[in-house]
């Protein structure tokens, strides 16, 4: 429902320039437009080159990180990248504040991604109100805040930790940052600096829901004012009230519809295996090539994405015989093929946007976390929400093909897959009523709104 007077209220919102960190805040950004707000969204030059103006009434904008032309990419490393986006990123979001300014719509308030902290500073001297936007799991959030205030101590010990609000967790559900202390000196940063502001901004949204993450929300909202908006996907899969909303609108990958949609079209309810890494990780070509031949042994169809980057990884056997089952695409609207009724089920690296999105279409998950955030997604959807298994590692660390063969086996055959279908879809019911009238995230994001007419 849009709110009265909202049209002069003007929001801008920065993401952190990744994909991943892109769909979340621009879903919510859509929301509040939908919700009368004026909003802007900014992003790299790089990440708008492909022309991007304006997605579902959310004004897009360019921003310069330092690397126009490559992006993240392009930089020597991530602390170089973190260094010359923050020098030249600040000035730039200045700039585009200023303009604002003196074009008669200033922004009244600056939606961020704590991923990067200095666009709080920016916002304050230009006298905007600050909202951080969480885009990953409270649970990842508390773990981290546990370990910047000194309640984990790191190298963490084992065998489990006990924390408030988290069930017993085993060293290789941590966050990759933390299990592996010491392994990524310039993430490890990123993750702990997300709460420098957090006591200073005026809101603290965060992309989950309440009953999702009930305990750790109650202990985390304890400390900061967390207010959960999520889960924030296009509203066409879950509310249907936000018009013509089908898409997030701002991809950074090519995909050929065409043909892996007929091709879904052709096959029978749940029949499918989907699998995906995300926009970021990348497997080894030995890991590749077990995923290859357990998907093939699985006798089952499967729909997989391997973008690009990684496609030299791809066993030659796989590209040169014709796959029977199998479609390898570089990129796809995930969604559409989440939703799509052959789907049975997600072979995800659990990032928390398929996570969350994998939760919403009731699709039941075979969780290989990677890295960062994603090994604690996966504890939660393997012992939390019970949608799905979790691949055992060899001592080798890499999933073998008969691992593989069985996880699928036991979602797409087995009894327990029946239960866990169950689950999934009693998960979808709870995140459509999250975001739709009346429920715990639509009440906060109303709120949000109302609070920022009335400032
Ligand atoms: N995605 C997509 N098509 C693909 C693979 C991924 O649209 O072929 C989207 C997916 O829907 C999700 C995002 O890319 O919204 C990936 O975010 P996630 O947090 O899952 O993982 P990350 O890429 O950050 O590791």
């Amino acid at each position: 429902m849009k709110e009265e007077g909202a049209e002069g209220t003007h929001v801008l919102a920065f993401p952190f320039p990744a994909q991943g960190h892109i769909n979340p805040l621009l879903q919510f950004c859509k929301t509040l437009a939908s919700k009368g707000l004026k909003v802007t969204l900014a992003t790299t030059f790089f990440i708008i080159k492909s022309g991007h103006n304006e997605v579902n009434n959310v004004r897009v904008e360019g921003i310069s990180d330092g690397f126009d032309e490559g992006g993240i990419d392009a930089a020597k490393s991530p602390e170089m990248y973190a260094e010359r986006f923050q020098v030249v990123g600040s000035e730039s979001l200045a700039a585009l504040i200023e303009k604002q300014e003196s074009s008669g719509y200033p922004f009244k308030c600056l939606i961020y991604d704590p991923a990067i902290t200095w666009p709080f500073e920016v916002a304050k001297r230009f006298g905007l109100s600050t909202a951080c936007f969480f885009t990953q799991s409270c649970a990842n959030d508390a773990i981290y805040y546990s370990v910047k205030k000194g309640l984990l101590s790191t190298p963490v010990q084992g065998p489990t930790v006990s924390l408030p609000g988290l069930p017993i967790l085993e060293l290789h559900d941590l966050p990759s940052f933390i299990y592996y202390w010491g392994s990524y000196p310039a993430f490890i940063d990123i993750v702990l600096n997300q709460f420098d502001n957090v006591e200073n901004v005026d809101y603290v949204l965060i992309n989950t829901f309440d009953k999702l993450e009930d305990e750790v929300l109650k202990w985390m909202s304890n400390i900061y004012p967390m207010k959960t908006i999520g889960p924030t996907v296009p509203s066409i899969y879950l509310d249907k009230r936000v018009e013509d909303d089908k898409d997030y609108g701002l991809r950074l990958f090519e995909s050929r519809k065409e043909t892996y949609m007929d091709w879904l079209n052709m096959r029978e309810a749940g029949s499918v295996i989907y699998v995906s890494f995300g926009s970021i990780s990348g497997l080894g070509e030995e890991q590749m090539e077990e995923i290859a031949l357990g998907l093939v042994s699985s006798n089952h169809y499967f729909l997989w994405v391997v973008r690009k980057s990684e496609e030299n990884k791809l066993p030659t056997s796989l590209v040169e015989d014709k796959l029977e089952k199998g479609l390898v695409v570089a990129w796809c609207s995930q969604l559409e093929v989440l939703a799509h009724k052959a789907v049975g089920c997600f072979i995800t690296h659990c990032g928390w946007n398929s996570t969350t999105e994998s939760l919403s279409l009731g699709v039941p998950m075979i969780a290989m976390p990677q890295w960062t955030d994603q090994n604690m997604n996966a504890k939660f959807v393997v012992d939390v929400w019970e949608v799905g298994v979790r691949v055992k590692l060899d001592e080798k660390g890499i999933v073998r093909r008969k691992e593989i063969e069985e996880c699928v086996k036991e979602i797409m055959e087995g009894d327990r897959g029946e239960k866990i279908k169950r689950n999934a879809f009693r998960w979808k019911v709870l995140a459509k009523e999250a975001v739709d009238e009346g429920g715990s995230s639509n009440k906060n994001i109303e709120e949000f709104v109302a609070s920022l007419l009335c400032a």
